[in-house]
């Protein structure tokens, strides 16, 4: 189905206006964020990097680990609900507005098309004329460029899991550069030929999100009520359509709004801008708008429904239960298990020997290596023998330490001890067994 028909290209008129002006401010935000963050460099390390390999997360500062895996768990459901709330609200603000198809389509493909081809009359009329030199020299030009924006782009989203420096100096293995070369031709693909079929026959969010809203939902709509009926000749003093068709010329989705509410809409505001042009050489107000139906059919709009208040509510109490865990989260990982080889040793002196091996990961990032401490709790120093250490950030050691009790004749099998981690900021204590021979004997094992 997706290919059966010959592909139905879309010419769309470029279109200024305040809605337009607020998504390139979003736009050049959304730009500033891909491409600078990568670069950024807090406390010697990346500000944001997806270390897949090493199965770490640099996040502004902190480092998250495999054992931070509730944090992802979290992520996702933050985002998965923050998508939920604002859609409940706002419609497809996600589509129109941070979509990455849409923001790179918006800001680099339609102006360099424009400015290789010219505009949607041009770009018509050359396309339909057949092949020439003319179309072909633009077309290539045009597409080189399209290459070149894909490469950007795919070295942008690749730093995030590279590494901004590595990447982009030609350091990062043949694998990586193999996976950027695979994105390259993904985005190239999209950005040049496929762009809205993607929305209107692969993304999943156009099809789930009606479940997501309803009339209280604001939407880019054409208000019946004042538009209609169509045109006659006293449509403009009236201030009903005009039938200028500018709404569907700016349309990229090639769609009329005034047909009502689609799945294709990708709420890009571009009709409003359109129609607000034209409606105010006329002194109206734009027919189109983003509002809610219940807006218009003239009832009051309802902000808070239980939809809205229960996402908000789920999206203030998983925020409030991550700012728990990062403050009660320590910034290293540790772990005890005992040394392979012996469950205990009698020792010469009448003494119960035990070695563990103490593993600490350093999760802090820092400039300076950071002290650790290992005690056990109850016990005094000298019955433990245990180094301090430092580590630098990410690094990690394996500490052997013994653990030497008097072999009393009342002794259990096994006590269970508590081992204390410490770094300047955080405890982490660690549950572990201590074994004897109980009251049994006295062989050594
Ligand atoms: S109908 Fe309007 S808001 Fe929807 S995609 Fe077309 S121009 Fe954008
Ligand atoms: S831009 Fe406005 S007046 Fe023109 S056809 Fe669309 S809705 Fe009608």
């Amino acid at each position: 189905m997706l290919f059966a028909n010959k592909r139905k290209w879309i010419y769309e008129q470029k279109v200024t206006g305040p809605w337009q002006r607020l998504r390139k401010w979003t736009f050049a935000l959304l730009h500033l964020i891909l491409f600078v963050t990568p670069w950024l460099v807090v406390k010697g390390n990346p500000a944001l990097l997806i270390d897949l390999p090493g199965r770490r997360l640099y996040l502004f500062g902190a480092i998250f680990t495999a054992a931070d895996t509730i944090f992802l768990l979290f992520l996702l459901l933050f985002l998965a609900f923050s998508l939920f709330f604002f859609t409940s609200l706002f419609g497809r603000l996600w589509c129109g507005f941070a979509c990455p198809q849409t923001v790179f389509l918006d800001t680099w493909i339609r102006p360099f098309e424009e400015w290789i081809e010219g505009d949607w009359v041009h770009r018509r009329k050359r396309d339909e004329a057949g092949w020439s030199f003319d179309r072909l020299w633009r077309k290539t030009v045009k597409w080189a460029g399209y290459l070149a924006i894909s490469v950007i782009i795919s070295m942008s989203f690749a730093s995030y899991f590279s590494g901004a420096r590595a990447l982009w100096s030609g350091q990062s293995s043949s694998v990586e550069y193999a996976i950027v070369a695979i994105f390259t031709a993904i985005w190239f693909l999209d950005l040049a030929w496929f762009r809205e079929q993607f929305c209107n026959y692969l993304c999943p969010y156009a099809r789930f999100q009606s479940a997501l809203t309803d009339a209280e939902t604001l939407l880019v709509q054409y208000e019946i009520p004042r538009g209609e009926p169509r045109g006659g000749a006293d449509a403009k003093e009236a201030g009903r359509c005009i039938e200028c068709n500018k709404c569907v010329f700016v349309c990229p989705q090639g769609i009329d709004i005034r047909d009502g509410f689609q799945l294709e809409c990708i709420a890009c505001a571009r009709c409003i801008d359109a129609c607000d042009i034209v409606m105010d050489k006329i002194g109206h107000e734009s027919l189109i708008t983003w509002s809610s139906m219940a807006e218009s059919q003239g009832r009051k709009p309802r902000r808070l429904r239980a939809r809205t208040v229960a996402y908000g509510g789920l999206l203030t109490g998983i925020a409030a239960t991550v700012a728990i865990l990062l403050v009660a989260r320590a910034p290293f990982d540790a772990s005890v298990q005992r040394a392979p080889g012996s469950l205990f040793i009698l020792d010469a002196d009448g003494f119960v020997r035990n070695t563990f091996l103490v593993r600490v990961t350093n999760k802090e990032a820092s400039t300076t290596p950071v002290p650790f401490h290992i005690r056990v709790d109850g016990l005094p120093p000298e019955d433990v023998t245990v180094q301090d250490f430092t580590l630098g950030t990410t690094e990690n050691a394996t500490i052997p330490m013994v653990i030497r009790m008097k072999a009393e004749a009342d002794l259990p099998r096994t006590i269970p001890i508590q081992v204390l981690v410490s770094s300047p900021s955080h405890d982490v204590k660690l549950d572990a067994t201590f074994k004897t021979e109980g009251n049994i004997g006295t062989n050594t094992p």
